[in-house]
């Protein structure tokens, strides 16, 4: 969603910024704005809270005449859609103006020492402090490109960042930080650009350059000079776009399985951007507005999907039940749809299908809407037949999918079914506000987070390599990491035929144990929560049985080094949300053995994306 788009070189900057921030409308927004760079040597600033044809009209007859500038369209997550929390935001002088798309986490922080030192805030954006603190270092005496590393050097989260100044006449300085956001840098004749995503640069040049993590560009007409964020410079070629559409919406990536797992980060922020309000720390669902009778009504949740949809539904339950306290079962909707549920009024429904065409999910729900329950629906594609079918849905913002394997809408449906567990509590009060709070106050970091995973595919690489000519695999998990556990091995089977089982590790005794042995390795979810010491015991128990193990473990638990054959570290988060970030790794490792195996991994044999039949 939103998007960002700078422009220097020779033309009138103010129509391409416009047309860029269009082939960047599919990304969703409130509210767009842009600044030009004038000739008298100041920054001429519109911006418009709602369409883009608002800002459009605001520009018609006197359009601010320059060739270097930036745009914006804006999914708020920090202040209100309105045209003064548009982006661009200005510092106290007006000579320094950014676009932001992401979420600063620390930005309180910053912003209490930037009012101590006298600055005066105009927005209620968290974007702000990114301006002020560009302005600290120019008045030190910093060049625009030095004041803006020492900036977002200060930033907590994944974001990207485009500065321009009035003092710094020569071009923009962009930065992404975490792997949430993407930037790319487009090189033309006497002219470059920077956006969000390609669409934008692809009437200009094919020649781009994309920004990793903790990268900055210093983008002038007549190139880029890109550095990290400690000031090391970084040699990188530019990479010529060929003009077929697939491949220019595969963007650098070699698959779509794995340009969808690495768009993880974006598609969560994406997923959160104007749902969450961190000030306020309510959950407001666009489309979900149930009347005060139904809610009252309600006494238990029905969740339904097939396939990874189905995991998600499993991990949805936890939710249901943990944050909303409903009490919650997930089915497979092929299953739920034949044998006659006991359900009715007080029930909710709810449909996780990415298509919102798969056949199975929508009997399910026609079989619920028979019986008088009320239909909620978590799915990523616009005006599916899920979504009219449903009283209300919230979309995963995740774009399309094209890998047949489910991955960003994986994570991205347990972010909406974590969000609607939170609306659920919030509108039928059965948690109190800073319980509630203390629920949605940890999202704002989980794009970082899962920046950090993907970040990491050369260790899951390396893994995979070790572990390709394996024929068996068991995964395990316990509790909300059992799903998980199942959607891993699903993950394997899929691409790489390889045959694997997940099972809750209680359940190991019961059967599975007598598989054990160097032949099949088993790979478990050991995550830091309430079942970790059980999970513990469980490996012992594979250990002792001289299985190999695979063990993804929070961040620096020796406990689990020790134990473990190899380890792969998990970021420390909240227990309910470890699930979406545990899944990635699993994601990866089941791409890259595929692709040790010579696998097609964007269209695995049998399978179809979207399952419109039974
Ligand atoms: N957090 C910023 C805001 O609310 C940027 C949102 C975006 O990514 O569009 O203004």
């Amino acid at each position: 969603m939103c998007g960002i788009i700078g422009y220097v070189g020779d033309r009138e900057a103010a129509p391409v910024l416009l047309e860029g921030l269009r082939r960047l409308e599919y990304r969703g927004y409130d509210s767009a704005g842009l600044a030009v760079l004038e000739e008298d040597g100041s920054l001429c600033v519109h911006k418009r809270a709602g369409k883009l044809d608002e800002l459009a009209r605001a520009l018609q007859g006197a359009p601010p005449r320059g060739n270097l500038g930036i745009g914006h369209t804006r999914w708020a997550t920090h202040g209100r859609p309105t045209d003064a929390n548009a982006h661009p935001v200005a510092d106290c002088s007006g000579r320094v103006l950014v676009v932001h798309n992401g979420i600063i986490e620390n930005y309180r922080t910053l912003k209490e020492w930037l009012q101590g030192r006298g600055h005066r805030f105009a927005t209620e954006t968290d974007t702000e402090v990114i301006a002020h603190l560009v302005e600290e270092g120019l008045a030190n005496g910093q060049a625009l490109p030095e004041a803006t590393r020492a900036a977002v050097s200060r930033l907590q989260g994944a974001n990207a960042v485009l500065v321009v100044s009035s003092q710094w006449p020569q071009g923009l300085v962009a930065a992404r930080l975490g792997n949430a956001g993407g930037v790319v840098v487009g090189l033309g004749q006497g002219e470059c650009l920077v956006a969000s995503d390609l669409p934008a640069l692809l009437p200009y040049t094919r020649r781009v350059i994309f920004l990793s993590g903790g990268e900055m560009a210093q983008v002038s007409r007549d190139g880029v000079c890109i550095y990290t964020l400690s000031g090391q410079p970084v040699s990188r070629q530019p990479v010529e776009v060929p003009y077929d559409p697939l491949s220019v919406a595969k963007g650098p990536y070699k698959h779509f399985m794995l340009k969808e797992m690495m768009e993880q980060p974006e598609c969560v922020l994406d997923t959160l951007r104007g749902r969450v309000d961190f000030e306020s720390m309510r959950v407001e669902l666009e489309d979900v507005d149930l009347p005060r009778e139904v809610l009252s009504r309600l006494r238990r949740v029905v969740l339904v999907g097939m396939g990874t949809s189905y995991h998600a539904a499993l991990v949805g339950r936890h939710y249901m039940e943990t944050i909303a306290r409903l009490p919650a079962e997930a089915e497979n909707a092929s299953e739920f749809r034949y044998r006659d549920p006991l359900v009715g009024p007080d029930t909710l429904v709810v449909a996780v299908t990415q298509s919102g065409e798969t056949v199975d999910t929508l009997a399910a729900m026609e079989e619920a809407r028979s019986k008088g329950c009320t239909l909620a629906a978590v799915c990523n594609v616009i005006g599916s037949q899920a979504s009219r079918l449903a009283d209300c849905v919230v979309y995963t913002r995740c774009g399309l999918e094209v890998g047949v394997c489910s991955t960003k809408t994986f994570t991205a449906s347990l972010v909406v079914l974590y969000l609607l567990a939170c609306y659920l509590a919030q509108a039928r009060g059965t948690q109190p506000p800073e319980v509630l709070a203390g629920l949605l106050s940890p999202l704002a970091r989980l794009p970082y987070l899962l920046g950090e995973l993907t970040e990491r595919a050369e260790e899951y690489e390396r893994l995979a390599h070790l572990f390709y000519r394996f024929g068996n695999f068991l995964y395990l998990g316990r509790g909300i990491q059992y799903p998980i556990a199942l959607e891993g091995a699903l993950k394997l089977k899929e691409v790489s035929y390889i045959h694997a089982e997940g099972y809750p590790a209680g359940e190991m005794k019961h059967g599975p144990i007598a598989l054990i042995d160097q032949d099949m390795p088993v790979v478990a979810i050991a995550v830091r929560d309430h079942l970790y010491d059980k999970m513990r015991n469980n490996l012992e128990q594979v250990k002792a049985r001289e299985g190999r193990l695979i063990v993804l473990a929070s961040e620096g638990d020796e406990e689990m080094a020790r134990l473990a054959d190899h380890v792969v570290g998990v970021p420390e988060a909240p227990p309910l949300l470890l699930p979406v970030l545990t899944a990635v790794p699993l994601q990866f490792f089941a791409y890259y053995i595929a692709l040790r195996r010579g696998c097609d991994v964007d269209q695995p044999r049998n399978l179809a994306k979207t399952v419109t039949v039974e």
